[in-house]
């Protein structure tokens, strides 16, 4: 701090994204492994199957139920929950604190129950909130996806009213009207600068 008037705050180096389904999460996370590859984005385990175009080990590790079991007891699992219902997805430990003792920022993009348990385990974690611009914006994203049948919408839907009344339990709000700008108000956040 130049003018000396306050102490210097050393960057969070664990960032985490939470936000309603079909915000636009993955769609910014990716924005930023494409453009801010400083940030490391965590990979995390689930027991979905993969969709098309789905690299295992990239976007998620697919794992089966025991697998994921074996992870939760053994403590590999920084947090995890059941989302929409069925799959579960989990943060694996290892990786995570591995960059950040390398003090690479580290961004984990999980659904909200897992933020809070989040906020349990590393406190000064950095905690965002990804809004869309307005509800007519969110549904219009998760019908246009088209990735999940009716009756999985509804359920999601059902999932993000309760999810967008969260935001208050975050530090910041970030709005995804554009996914680059969005990404780029991210990486800044963080502290690093567009390198591509
Ligand atoms: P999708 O199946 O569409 O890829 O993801 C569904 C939801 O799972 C999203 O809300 C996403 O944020 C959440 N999710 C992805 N990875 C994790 C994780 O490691 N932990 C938790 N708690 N949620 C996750």
């Amino acid at each position: 701090d130049p003018s000396g008037a306050g102490a210097v705050t050393a960057p969070a180096p664990v960032t985490v994204l939470a936000g309603p389904t079909a915000v636009g999460k993955g769609t910014v996370s990716a924005a930023i492994r494409a453009q801010y590859p400083e940030i490391w984005l965590s990979v995390s385990a689930t027991t979905r199957a993969a969709r098309p175009g789905e690299v295992d080990g990239v976007h998620y590790r697919f794992v089966e139920e025991e697998e994921f079991s074996r992870l939760i007891d053994t403590g590999q699992m920084l947090e995890w929950a059941v989302v929409h219902g069925h799959n579960k997805y989990g943060t694996p430990r290892g990786p995570v604190e591995e960059k950040v003792a390398e003090g690479r920022p580290v961004l984990l993009e999980i659904d909200l129950a897992g933020a809070r348990q989040v906020r349990e385990s590393l406190p000064d974690a950095r905690f965002v909130f990804l809004a869309p611009p307005d509800w007519d914006t969110l549904v219009d994203r998760l019908v246009g996806r088209g990735t999940e049948d009716a009756q999985e919408r509804e359920r999601r839907l059902e999932t993000a009213k309760v999810e967008l009344a969260a935001e208050s339990e975050f530090d910041v709000t970030i709005i995804n009207d554009t996914v680059d700008r969005a990404a780029a108000e991210l990486a800044g956040l963080i502290g690093v600068r567009d390198l591509t």
